[in-house]
């Protein structure tokens, strides 16, 4: 492979829930700052998943973020010294990130944007197909099905217990809820 000589591109790092996103992330975080590198963490503001203001893995790694309510106020919030700006849970954004994304890897920075590939149907998930046409690099990452122990690929959701039906709606008030990480023969979206 070649390497980048002038600075700025895009890096997508995506696969279903449990795959390692953060994980892997955080990661590349932790490695830029190593290099002396100015990151600036991003998340939308709807995730609330553990840490309010945090990017958080399944298995307990935490880097402080950035809430943004939108791609646009992402934007604005970017230093004009930031090296590396990286986007956990970027499927929660609208496709202005898309440009977002394009702009920052123009001025020369280093764009990681990690998110879910697939929603629970198993299909495409708001602006991350988009980003990872756009992307330098994408990075699929697979985890384990729970039921074969093959690499999964879908993200299985469960509503009190049994599979998710293609049209249940987002929010189900009182619904016992979970997510489990499934490979492409195990995942079930009934009709
Ligand atoms: P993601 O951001 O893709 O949801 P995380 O980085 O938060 O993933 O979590 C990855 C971690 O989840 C793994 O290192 C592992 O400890 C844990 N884990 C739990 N269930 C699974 C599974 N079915 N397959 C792989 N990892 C799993
Ligand atoms: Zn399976």
């Amino acid at each position: 492979m070649q390497p980048l000589k002038r600075n700025g591109w895009i890096e997508v790092i995506c696969g279903s829930m449990f795959s390692g996103k953060s994980e892997e992330l955080i990661r590349r975080i932790k490695r830029a700052r190593i290099a002396r590198q100015t990151v600036q963490v991003f998340k939308p503001r709807l995730d609330n998943r553990y840490a309010p203001d945090a990017v958080v893995s399944h298995n307990g790694a935490l880097e402080q973020a950035e809430s943004v309510a939108r791609a646009e106020e992402l934007l604005d919030r970017v230093w004009p010294h930031a090296d590396v700006v990286a986007v956990d849970e970027v499927q929660f954004f609208d496709d202005a990130i898309v440009d977002v994304a394009e702009v920052l890897a123009g001025r020369g920075v280093r764009v990681i944007l990690a998110g879910l590939d697939l929603d629970f149907r198993g299909e495409p998930f708001g602006p991350t197909p988009l980003l990872m046409a756009r992307a330098e690099y994408v990075t699929k990452l697979h985890a384990i099905c729970v039921r074969c122990g093959q690499p999964a690929t879908r993200t299985q959701r469960l509503v009190n217990g049994r599979p998710a039906h293609y049209n249940d709606p987002v929010i189900l008030v009182g619904a016992a809820e979970r997510y489990e990480a499934r490979c492409r023969h195990c995942h079930e979206v009934p009709g």
